[in-house]
């Protein structure tokens, strides 16, 4: 009876202790970095993903690339998630983030072996990180000035397939956002990014209003509505369907003919609600059937279907009208307003244009190219800047790229270690070391030579903190005169994101996982 063993876990339960469950989630996170990193930078290499569909996405954009990755793996889950919410809060830097908590791992799995304590790692870990940020603060530099923000937009999109337009494609963003601008804020989402494919990258533009890849229900309709009055209905426009189980007798052609007089009758009442209601254009997230196509039609009515929901919120946004669940609730006050409504047809595309919005911030970009892989990466392009443009109009502060601060970084650090004594020295001065993967990574990507350019780089942060790489040439020179300018708001949230996966990930002692969760 006393050596009966005492089962508190199910039959099949897997549980790593100590060493061994970090060792296994630390390898995760490596492996998790080493995908993601040779895609960092201008010259980094693209990814070929296909999912279970068969879609294929070729990019080389860390948020992009984490989304579509099924992980299994627990800890680079959580790494995944980290990474993704450093894409939500300020839209770019999140290959920073993973390949920065993968370095930061390996060098606390070296501290640990060496017999450190995981808590005296984590803390002085924590202190580097906030040092780090001090440091961030000090060196970066006031500015969101159009040309600081034609250069972030830049950087931002270097290396993301639309290279050969991104003087033309920055000044789209860039005009873009600050449209939309207002009292320091800009909200990104209210831009809409509609994508053609079948020409030119070169032949984007940006639009006032919202633009809707859709045209009118019948050719009959207006296709130019000016003094638009909107309604916007989620509620179909159409015969209620008869319930399958209800049955309906008709004895005589009479009564035939009353059933569809009738039918016909309740089609006409909605189409007149809609006509009573002053609108003269009506989109509808539901369907409309023939019989209300040809009332809307008779009464001059421009009408659409089936519009996707993000435009109806964008219109309503935009418009002011309410988007109503029952056309009984349609009336004059809920209806929204535009300047001009009209269809124009770009490439084999028709596109209606919403214009002289009620909200006259409205914003659309019209982004073109050849193919449908081609708009989708610009696309991921556009998203990354938009993210950086409003950030630096948000905040006003810059940072210097191509590895120029995390050098910096690094040799202030070093100095801010030596500062401190004891065990937590050494963790502060591997959490240094560990930023020394950014501008390695850069110029390993570039095909250039780390040993030598690292070297030559800490050399010229004794004259200055400006000095990067310039992966091109792969010559060190002043990344501020280069312009490549990252927002202070980027790298900031990059420093605390990946602090906070290394440290979730060192806490980990004991990993207990229900049969085959792990395989
Ligand atoms: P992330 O997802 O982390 O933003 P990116 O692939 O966009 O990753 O790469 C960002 C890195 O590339 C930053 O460190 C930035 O400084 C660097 N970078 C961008 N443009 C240049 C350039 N022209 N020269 C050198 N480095 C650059």
């Amino acid at each position: 009876m006393a050596n009966q063993p005492i089962f508190i876990l199910p039959e099949g339960t897997e549980r790593y202790s100590k060493r061994d469950a970090l060792r296994m989630n630390i390898t995760a996170a490596k492996i998790l970095e080493n995908i993601v990193r040779t895609t960092l930078g201008p010259k980094g290499m693209d990814k070929m993903l296909v999912n279970s569909m068969g879609d294929v996405t070729v990019t080389n954009d860390g948020a992009t690339i984490l989304r579509e990755m099924d992980i299994a793996q627990p800890a680079a889950r959580m790494l995944v998630e980290i990474a993704k919410k450093q894409e939500d809060i300020v839209g770019d830097g999140t290959t920073s983030v993973v390949v920065i908590a993968g370095e930061l791992l390996s060098k606390a799995q070296k501290l640990l072996e060496d017999g450190i304590a995981t808590s005296v790692v984590i803390r002085g870990f924590r202190n580097a990180c906030a040092k780090a940020i001090e440091i961030l603060n000090d060196i970066a530099i006031d500015g969101n000035d159009r040309d600081t923000l034609k250069s972030v937009a830049i950087t931002a999109m270097s290396g993301k397939g639309s290279d050969y337009a991104k003087e033309q494609l920055a000044d789209l963003v860039v005009d873009a956002a600050l449209r939309i601008e207002d009292e320091g804020k800009v909200d990104i989402d209210s831009i809409n990014i509609q994508r053609i494919s079948g020409d030119a990258v070169e032949d984007s533009f940006l639009a006032e209003g919202i633009i809707m890849d859709k045209a009118p229900l019948s050719k009959a309709m207006p296709t130019e509505v000016n003094d638009a009055k909107i309604a916007l209905l989620k509620y179909p426009i159409e015969l209620k369907e008869i319930n399958t189980d209800s049955k309906i007798d008709i004895t005589s052609p009479d009564q035939f003919e009353a059933f569809l007089a009738n039918e016909e009758e309740m089609v006409k009442d909605l189409v007149n609600t809609i006509i009573e209601s002053g609108a003269n254009v009506v989109f509808c997230q539901k369907g409309i059937d023939d019989m209300a196509e040809h009332y809307l039609n008779k009464a001059g009515i421009m009408a659409y279907k089936r519009v996707k929901k993000s435009d109806m919120e964008r219109i309503q946004k935009a418009t002011g009208a309410k988007l109503l669940t029952d056309i009984n609730d349609l009336n004059e006050d809920v209806l929204g307003s535009a300047g001009k409504i009209y269809v124009k047809k770009i490439f084999d595309h028709k596109l209606t244009f919403i214009e002289e919005c009620d909200n006259p911030k409205a914003t659309s970009i019209v982004l073109r190219g050849s193919t449908r892989y081609v708009t989708e990466q610009i696309n991921r392009a556009l998203d990354d800047a938009l993210g950086v443009v409003a950030a630096t109009i948000e905040d006003g502060k810059v940072l210097v790229g191509g590895g120029a601060c995390e050098i910096e970084l690094i040799k202030q650090l070093r100095d801010y270690g030596d500062s401190v004594s004891g065990r937590e020295q050494l963790a502060i001065l591997a959490y240094a070391e560990a930023l020394e993967v950014i501008p390695r990574t850069l110029i390993e990507n570039a095909g250039l030579d780390s040993i030598n350019l690292i070297a030559d780089l800490k050399a010229a942060h004794e004259d200055s903190k400006a000095m990067g790489i310039n992966v091109f040439t792969g010559k060190v020179v002043d990344m501020k005169e280069a312009g490549v300018l990252e927002p202070l708001k980027v790298k900031v949230q990059a420093l605390q994101s990946s602090g906070e996966a290394a440290e979730m990930i060192l806490r980990i002692d004991d990993m207990i996982a229900a049969r085959d969760a792990l395989n």
